[in-house]
């Protein structure tokens, strides 16, 4: 070796990372996302006021759901109250019963596995993959052949003598996982698939809308999300009879009728309300520009960042169109073990970065639950750094 040039540059890593966000975010502080409301937010939300519909009933309610619907290619979406919901009722609708395991990739948000935990059923986390982020296939496969035995028509894990009932995979920052794999496991096992597409609004793995390939998908309109409807989400299904239960379950299982009051079973206060719905029409009227301007923000960052050792910018895996939610940096060999230095570095300067979410297995409710090797999920959390990712940088 002539020069040992990766270990200079990755002394001053944290300050390259520093610059090459300077020369793509301005000298000013960058949120890591914030929302944007250009459009017809303030005439649709003045709308609903002004007919008094600002709850749970209304027509922005059945237009966010039909506008959903034709986005996606959905043949049904049903609005709630957030995402977290939206996940709860897609498990129960995936007929998951106390007790069940549920296939949960370690790396994702906590909401994922709390739904699991409000259906009184059990997590089982399982490993991701570098190029995707999302649940590895292979590594998934072949875990479920050791660990398990069908039984039945049920996929039981034999250390717990629990059925396995769903595989819940999630579209991490956005990037599609490799779902025609994740679905011929599923498929072998005996799951049903629930999608938590929560970051992924706007993400097509080859011609289909993330959360529309699995049984149930479920969307987050939260207010760091691709759109925002202040706090809400969404379920998408192509079961017509899914999509009926899933309406009912989040109306408090009420019985059409014009006076009565008669609920056939224990029911959610899921359902949007209008006004939030108001708020959703004109988000999804951006998507278009939304899309474009994260696109445009990716290629910027691939510029700067492109030149750097010691790290990658995150891209969309093969074959699909993500809609690049949250940019993501991956530190490589070289550049590990500067992660904390670099997120000191740039939010001492006023851009806003932070590590990806520490992993589920490690935080105090989920320790004690069945779990495969995690080896590619730790290593990614100590590689990934999210940084700025508003549509409005570039
Ligand atoms: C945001 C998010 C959720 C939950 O959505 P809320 O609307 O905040 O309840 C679920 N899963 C993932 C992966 C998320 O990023």
């Amino acid at each position: 070796m002539s020069l040992d040039n990766s270990s200079r540059i990755s002394d001053d890593l944290p300050q390259q990372v520093v610059a090459a966000l300077r020369a793509v975010c301005g000298e000013s502080s960058v949120a890591l996302h914030a929302p944007r409301f250009k459009g017809n937010e303030w005439k649709y939300l003045r709308d609903s006021l002004d007919s008094t519909f600002v709850s749970s009933v209304g027509a922005y309610v059945d237009r966010f759901e039909a506008d959903l619907a034709k986005y996606t290619g959905a043949k049904h979406a049903v609005a709630v109250v957030n995402g977290t919901a939206a996940l709860h009722v897609a498990l129960l609708l995936a007929g998951v019963q106390p007790g069940d395991e549920v296939l949960v990739p370690a790396l994702t948000f906590v909401a994922t596995a709390n739904a699991v935990r409000y259906c009184d059923a059990t997590p089982h986390f399982v490993d991701s993959n570098e190029a995707t982020l999302g649940i590895d296939p292979d590594s998934l496969r072949d875990w479920l052949g050791r660990m398990t035995e069908q039984r039945e028509g049920f996929c039981i894990n034999r250390e717990t003598g629990k059925i396995i009932r769903v595989l819940l995979p999630m579209h991490t920052f956005g990037h599609p996982c490799a779902m025609d794999a994740l679905q011929a496991v599923a498929s072998d096992f005996g799951l049903i698939v629930v999608e938590d597409a929560a970051e992924s609004l706007g993400s097509w793995y080859g011609e289909r809308h993330t959360g529309t390939i699995g049984r149930i998908g479920t969307l987050s309109f939260n207010g760091n999300k691709i759109i925002t409807t202040g706090g809400g989400g969404a379920i998408l299904t192509n079961d017509t009879a899914l999509a009926r239960r899933a309406k009912h379950l989040t109306t408090t299982a009420k019985l059409q009728h014009r006076w009565e009051y008669e609920h056939d079973e224990v029911g959610f206060n899921y359902r949007m309300p209008n006004l939030n719905a108001a708020l959703g029409c004109a988000q999804l009227e951006l998507m278009p520009e939304f899309l474009a301007s994260k696109r445009r923000l990716y290629q910027r960052y691939r510029e700067v960042f492109s030149g750097i050792a010691g790290l990658r910018l995150v891209g969309e895996p093969a074959h699909t169109q993500s809609n690049f939610w949250l940019q993501a940096l991956l530190l490589d060999q070289v550049g590990a073990g500067q992660r904390d230095s670099i997120l000191t570095a740039t939010n001492d300067v006023g851009y806003m970065t932070r590590p990806a979410w520490r992993l589920l297995h490690q935080m105090m409710p989920y320790r004690n639950c069945p779990r495969a090797s995690l080896a590619v999920a730790e290593s990614l959390v100590q590689r990934l750094i999210n940084i700025p990712s508003s549509a409005d940088i570039a």
